[in-house]
């Protein structure tokens, strides 16, 4: 099995949300094709990645770095002993001459070809992600049919009042959501709590089905001070209250905040998950780690993540990955993680699940498409061909 050729585009995957801190107008995503020479019904085997979203592309580190030491690698440098292709062995070599520390947008353009060669491993396998994940990587179980996911929406947006924001938490729950979420932080805590108790209104009452996202606004002081107006509502949880990277502030929060605390999307790497677990205060009983598999050094790393939780103490179920893309519901699958987010319409072409994909009582159902199957999302696997047709 030989690689034959990379393609790598940036296309736009801008929306008209804003959250507390940035708005998505210019949002973009790298996309790669990984071309092999293993021919299947007279095409051959390609396997597609992007970036998630909340990130930019990584365009420059993809062409500059990445993908000329990806094709000047080896091609038996690239396998494992039974003579498959091993994204682990790559990773290595995507990584050749990089100093540790420095994880940012490095991180993303590894996790771009990261997810196009499971996605390759997988389809040159005949399996769909998930399985051929869970036989190498699982527990030895089978891997979950299902994968909890929420609906992740509630943003800022000017001319959108209270009836607006209920009208679009009713959407969410009429597609076959059991639990939303919305931003917070970019109003006043009075305004805020207006918005929040509107939609619980729309739960009926029931703040179990809400989690809030700050994206990391708050200082302590003003983390400490919702967290005390938001504690009686029994939330399904309070995320990114402070700086990602802010691990006093949040074991401050964790202190004082009884309820479940979420965090984790603007990690990129094993060693800061690892902080956070340290220094964060982060509770393995209630709390939720976010990591992004395709933000962060992609899945490769994100397995190094899974076992450095296992070694302190942590269920893969407290594991709940930001992005709402494919992917990641792979791995929550094979790997048993606590669900996926959710970006119902939102960051189109890349996002969401495949365009057949039902929500039924919050949870979502896998493909047995070979690989991640974004061949089952026709607006993006048309962009996706493009790049190598
Ligand atoms: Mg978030």
């Amino acid at each position: 099995m030989k690689i034959t050729a990379v393609h790598e585009d940036v296309i736009p995957i801008s929306s008209a949300m804003s959250n507390a801190f940035i708005d998505f107008s210019t949002m973009d995503s790298s996309v790669v094709a990984v071309v092999s020479d293993v021919v299947r019904d007279g095409e051959p085997v390609v396997g597609y990645g992007f970036n998630s979203n909340g990130r930019y592309s990584a365009g420059e580190i993809l062409r500059r770095r990445m993908v000329p030491r990806l094709l000047a690698a080896d091609p038996a440098s690239l396998l494992a002993a039974d003579g498959q292709l091993d994204p682990s062995r790559a990773w290595d070599v995507l990584m050749r001459n990089e100093k540790p520390g420095g994880h940012g947008e490095r991180s993303i353009a590894v996790g771009v070809l990261d997810m196009a060669l499971f996605d390759l491993a997988s389809k040159i396998a005949g399996q769909p992600l998930y399985r051929w994940l869970s036989d190498r990587y699982g527990d030895g179980s089978a891997p979950d049919e299902s994968v909890f996911v929420y609906a992740a929406g509630g943003y800022y947006a000017p001319g959108k009042g209270l009836r607006e924001l209920q009208d679009e938490m009713r959407g969410f729950l009429d597609q076959g959501y059991r639990v939303v979420k919305m931003k917070i932080g970019g109003a006043s805590l009075a305004e805020d709590i207006r918005r929040v108790e509107a939609v619980l209104d729309v739960l009926g009452g029931d703040g179990s089905r809400l989690a809030v996202d700050v994206n990391g606004k708050f200082d302590l002081h003003t983390a400490l001070e919702y967290g005390r107006a938001l504690e009686p509502y029994g939330l399904f949880w309070y995320e990114e209250a402070g700086d990602p990277l802010d691990y006093r502030l949040n074991a401050t929060l964790a202190e004082h905040y009884r309820g479940p605390i979420a965090t984790g999307e603007n990690l990129f790497s094993m060693q800061d998950a690892r902080n956070l677990v340290r220094y964060g205060g982060m509770r393995p009983d209630r709390d939720y780690i976010q990591v992004d598999p395709a933000l962060s050094y992609g899945l490769v790393e994100y397995l190094r993540v899974q076992r450095m939780l296992r070694e302190h103490g942590w269920s893969s179920r407290r594991c709940i990955p930001h992005g709402g893309h494919q992917f990641s519901l792979h791995i929550a699958a094979a790997l048993k993680l606590g669900g996926n987010e959710s970006y119902p319409g939102e960051f189109q072409p890349t996002g969401g699940f495949a365009d057949d994909a039902v929500v039924r009582d919050g949870h979502v159902g896998l493909t047995e498409t070979p690989g991640i199957g974004l061949e089952r999302k026709a607006a993006f696997y048309e962009v996706l061909r493009k790049l190598h047709d």
